[in-house]
This record gives C-alpha cells, structure tokens and sequence, in this order.
C-alpha cells in the first residue's frame, strides 16, 4: 500500500462524509415517523445480507453507507420512533445526539483526572447537578456507569464488604467467618438484583423475593417475616433494595417504612430509581423522594427519564468514599497519571477505561434546564393518564395497574370473560387452549406490523400490555393512533381466533 495512503481519511472527504452524515441524522430525527416502528424480516436477514469473512481491502465511505441503508437500517428497531412505546421510553434527544458526537470526536478516556481534566471535572459537576434535583443531600455522591445493573453491583460490593471483614483482600471462599448473606426485594424489583448476587458470589438463591400488595408496592410485614425467619436460621440480612418506578407497572415502594426495617438489622438501604427518580424534578411529585435522604445508595438512569441518550447512570452513594475504599486499585503504569488529592473515576468502580458520557448530559440538561425537562416529563404524565382515561371508557380494556408515571399497563378483555364476568353462560370457554393468550397475541401483531411498538408484562400471573411514554418526539395523536390501533388489531384477534384472554383460566 502507498505510504501517502496511510493515514486517516483526506480531511477534505471526512468534512464532506460529517456534512452528509450531519443532514442524514436531522432528516432521520424529522421524518422518523414515517418509518416502521420495528422490522419485519426474519431473524438472521441481515446477516445473510452481509459477507461473513472480513473485508480484505478497505472500502469506499459511499458504499459502506450505501449497505449502512439498505441493510443495517432495515434490521433497526427505532427507539426514538415516536410510536415505539415499548419498555421506557426512548429518550433520545437532539442535545443528546449532538453531545455523543462531540464525545465520539474527542475520544477521551476518563480513567483519571490527568487523563482528562474536563471529563473528570464535567462528570463531578453532572452529577452534582443531578444530585441537587433529585434533592439528595449534599454527603450522596455519584459516579457515572453505563447501567443501573452495573450501578447495584458496585452498591452491594459496597454493602458485602461492609458488613464482613476483608472480603475484598481475602475474598469468600474457603472462609468459615464469612456469613450466609441475604438480599430482600419485591417480586416486581428488576432482575439486576439477581445478576449483582451472582457476580459477587452471594448467590441468585439469597436473593429473597418479598411479595407486593395489590398496587405492586413491597409488603412491609411480609419484609418483616422473611427477615425474622432468615435470623432463625442464622443468616445474615445483608441488604434491601427498594424500587422507585418498578420495571412491569413503576410502581413505589414505602421507602421510609423499609429503611426503619434496615436501620434496625443494620441492614445497606439501596434504591433502585433507574426509571422513577427523575420524577422528582417536578416540585409536585416531591413524594416520591421521601426516605431517600436514609438510602446508603440510589441508582437513577437519566437515559431512562431525564432526555439524555443511552447509556448514562448515576450511583450515588452517602459518602462516596465508600465505594472507593473497596475499589481503588493503581496499577502501576498508571502511578505516575495518579493524583490521591485528584478525583480518579477509575477509583470508583471495576472499570478501567472510561467514556466521556458527562457531555451529553450536560449538553441536555443546558439545553432544556430543569424547568424544560420537568415540563416535558409532565407532559408524558398527561399523555398516559389520558390513556388510562380510555382504556377505563372502552368495556373491552381494563387498567391493570394504576398509572403512576407515564407506564400503563391495561388488558383487552375478550367476549367470553365479558360474559363470565357478567354472569351469563360462557360457551367458547369450552374447549380453550390454554396455551394461547389473546393480550399477547395483540402486542406481537403489533409490534410484527411496524406501526407500533408495545411491551407485554405479567401481572398477577395474567398476561399484560404495557406502554411507556417517554419520548419527547410523542405527541397525543400518536397515542391516539396506536390505541386506535391496539383496539383494531384485538377486534380482529378476537373475531379469528378461537380462544379467550387467560384470566378465564384462573
Ligand atoms: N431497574 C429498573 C427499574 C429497570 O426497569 C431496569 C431496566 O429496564 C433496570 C434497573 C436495569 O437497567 P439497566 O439496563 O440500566 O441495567
């Protein structure tokens, strides 16, 4: 290969490729609506499309492009669409985009201060910015990972450690002073739980589901039992994770009753708000921060809530200095870039190496301020009680949950339940195949249709749709056209398909 040809691309064609790359991004987020929610070709379509040995020569920016829309694009689930209302919402935004382009382009790893002040400096002050309107006291501090189950696994090395001796010099196996831990949570807390429990060797089984009440919420005294029990037996109650926003319905379980429950076993407080604490910018909904100010640690995802793209989480821990002592490791290349008195990220967990993810969070929290998200929040809020409200005119839905932020998970009820319910003989429950479930069918012929995008959840060992909403690019006609959709796609189901909704078979 000619020498001259061997750096980066002519900066002449890469400013071109940025222009073209600049308008194609702007074009995408302003017609994204015209778009298929989701994809319709088969699993394995892309690949099939793609050559499965590695390109020998390089390859034009035009032709990598051209496969980039005809392939890739096809194969894309489109999160930022504005009827994709699966999960939680999308929250991707322009600030945030633009943010992850700046942060592509200066490439910076945030392992410590020396190797890039700003990224260090920007990360300490989001995250104070954050912990402010989250209105957490001042002794919470924060580091910035990926997700919030990477978030509650740092948090319970925190608590292990704490609550035994040495683990992190001298480690669990082989140790007879070493305690069986247990860690209490919900039915309805997010299985990250379970995966902290199995990297840290405390065990998926010493995870202890506690039931929740008919609002989803943690049942305090059930709490109180298990624990009592799990005494009895000579363990040792390690941790209790509470949730803010659960994953299925978001709901909030009663933090301050939970943290009395802690204090009094000594047990580590963590708060799971990686969707639910970004509620708390809106002075009317201060309710839902009561009890965090007694966490030892909370963990809020504002790719979640808060308008700033994926990926960006915050753990927060009263006295960060905590986390450090368990995880501050130099090694020795590095001595020489390390500063004791300088703040070190990579101090504060088991990553080395660090994305520069603080600019896109500070670049959406300028752009929008805390009184632009909080009123865009509001509106998602508005958009999904106002589902609720049809849901509950239509005698063919239900709400299956109530709707504390903007998730809504709601069932179609098909004739034959109507009937049973009223009373009347059910003859098509004759015969039924159980293994055939009308809510889920609706949700996967939506979702296979393109047009829409929605989650399906179990509730009560029922099978539920859910919507999350959460993208600043919704607006109520969308929603109006995806529940026009919701109900025209389970008056065909119903009408086809031979079998009932599964709460008959309860
Ligand atoms: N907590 C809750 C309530 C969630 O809903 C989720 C995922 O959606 C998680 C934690 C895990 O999130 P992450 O993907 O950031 O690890």
């Amino acid at each position: 290969m000619n020498r001259d040809n061997l750096g980066d691309v002519p900066s002449q064609n890469f400013r071109e490729q940025l222009h073209e790359l600049a308008d194609w991004i702007a074009d995408y987020r302003e017609h994204i609506d015209g778009m298929p929610v989701a994809p319709t070709a088969p699993a394995g379509s892309i690949q099939k499309a793609l050559p499965a040995t590695p390109p020998e020569e390089g390859e034009s920016f035009e032709r990598i492009f051209s496969n980039f829309e005809s392939v890739i694009l096809p194969g894309v689930v489109h999160w930022s669409h504005p009827e994709f209302m699966g999960y939680f919402g999308s929250t991707s935004t322009a600030p945030g985009i633009e943010g992850e382009i700046l942060s592509a382009a200066l490439n910076v790893n945030a392992m410590t201060w020396r190797t890039c002040p700003a990224a260090t400096e920007l990360e300490t002050i989001v995250i104070d910015w954050l912990r402010q309107w989250l209105r957490l006291p001042d002794e919470f501090g924060g580091v910035v990972y990926d997700t919030a189950s990477i978030g509650i696994m740092h948090a319970l090395a925190v608590a292990r450690e704490e609550a035994s001796t040495e683990i992190r010099k001298r480690g669990m196996t082989g140790r007879s002073d070493v305690p069986q831990f247990r860690i209490y949570t919900s039915d309805q807390t997010h299985s990250s739980v379970e995966k902290a429990a199995i990297a840290l060797g405390l065990g998926e089984d010493n995870v202890r589901r506690v039931r929740s009440d008919s609002e989803f919420r943690l049942d305090v005294s059930a709490l109180e039992k298990m624990v009592a029990a799990d005494l009895a037996q000579k363990m040792r109650p390690l941790a209790i994770v509470a949730s803010v926003g659960t994953t299925s319905t978001a709901s909030v379980d009663p933090i301050r009753e939970i943290a009395r429950v802690c204090r009094r076993h000594k047990m580590w407080l963590h708060i799971d708000g990686a969707y639910g604490a970004g509620l708390a910018l809106l002075p009317e909904h201060e309710w839902v921060t009561a009890g965090w100010s007694e966490a030892d640690s909370i963990v809020v995802n504002p790719h979640k809530m808060l308008f700033v793209p994926f990926d960006f989480s915050v753990l927060y821990l009263r006295d960060l200095e905590r986390l450090r002592r368990v995880f501050t490791l130099v090694p020795e290349y590095l001595r020489a870039d390390t500063v004791e008195a300088e703040k070190n990220y990579m101090d504060y967990g088991v990553q080395l190496g660090r994305r520069f993810r603080a600019l896109k969070a500070w670049m959406v929290f300028r752009t929008f301020g805390r009184i632009g998200i909080a009123a865009r929040i509001r509106e998602h809020l508005r958009l999904a009680q106002l589902l609720a409200t049809w849901i509950k005119s239509d005698s063919h839905f239900e709400l299956a949950a109530p709707v504390v932020m903007g998730v809504v998970c709601f069932r179609f009820i098909a004739n034959d339940e109507l009937s049973r319910r009223s009373g009347a003989k059910a003859d098509t429950l004759a015969g039924i195949d159980s293994t055939v479930d009308i809510n889920s069918a609706i949700a996967e012929s939506i979702n296979a249709s393109g047009k829409a995008y929605l989650t399906q959840t179990k509730l009560n060992g029922r099978t539920t749709m859910r919507i999350g909403l959460g993208n600043v690019l919704t607006t109520e006609e969308h929603l109006g056209r995806v529940w026009n959709l919701i109900r025209e796609t389970a008056e065909k189901i119903s009408r086809t398909k031979p079998t009932t909704d599964d709460s008959a078979l309860l």
